[in-house]
């Protein structure tokens, strides 16, 4: 009880990882005066990450493909912070990240590695997450087609879930996402496709 409410919404065993992020974030004021502090903390989370992972495991068990390939996630974001924690924290726990920062990068990326998951924000310059999702939900090639999406935004309005499944996202979550539950997306989306594909 007391470690939960420690952790905050990431969860009893990612205290650690959420105290970190909570300080970066609590010192965005002062990144824009000295970039190099970010820099710091951020290469002291992804240390912090990997010394967590033996202790992480032990909640989750790191998820592996049938073939033994760690599963390959596409993170369409372009907060930089956001890039930084997911990234780190989805490496930790056994996933292959790969980011792109606005939708049109988003689809070319799909379209030529064809990752196992998509986590998609929706706020994105140059094109939405919204438009990148009705493009990849559109694109000629069914294994492009199916790959599961989980939509991100940061403003919850009415009807964003709607909105959101209705382009074809599989899921939705609402920032600020913990990270916990952002993985957990990840996984209940990723087994089923993992299955389907392996049965094609
Ligand atoms: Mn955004």
């Amino acid at each position: 009880r007391r470690g939960r409410d420690r952790a905050g919404p990431g969860g009893d065993l990612l205290g650690q990882i959420d105290a970190e992020y909570r300080a970066v974030q609590a010192g965005a004021a002062a990144f824009l005066l000295k970039p190099v502090v970010r820099d710091q903390l951020f290469a002291t989370l992804r240390q912090i990450s990997q010394h967590l992972t033996p202790e992480v495991t032990t909640e989750m068990e790191p998820l592996r493909l049938e073939n033994g390939r760690a599963p390959q996630i596409l993170l369409a974001e372009d907060n930089e912070a956001n890039i930084q924690t997911f990234t780190s924290y989805l490496i930790a726990k056994g996933f292959n990240v790969d980011v792109a920062r606005n939708g049109l990068d988003a689809i070319s990326h799909t379209k030529t590695e064809k990752p196992d998951l998509i986590i998609m924000d929706i706020q994105m310059p140059h094109m939405s997450g919204l438009e990148a999702i009705e493009h990849i939900r559109n694109d000629e090639d069914p294994l492009v087609q199916d790959i599961p999406i989980v939509a991100v935004t940061a403003l919850a309005m009415p009807g964003d879930r709607e909105i959101c499944l209705e382009a074809g996202a599989n899921d939705y979550l609402s920032k600020p996402v913990s990270l916990k539950t952002l993985v957990e997306a990840v996984q209940r989306h990723l087994r089923p496709s993992t299955a389907k594909n392996d049965n094609v």
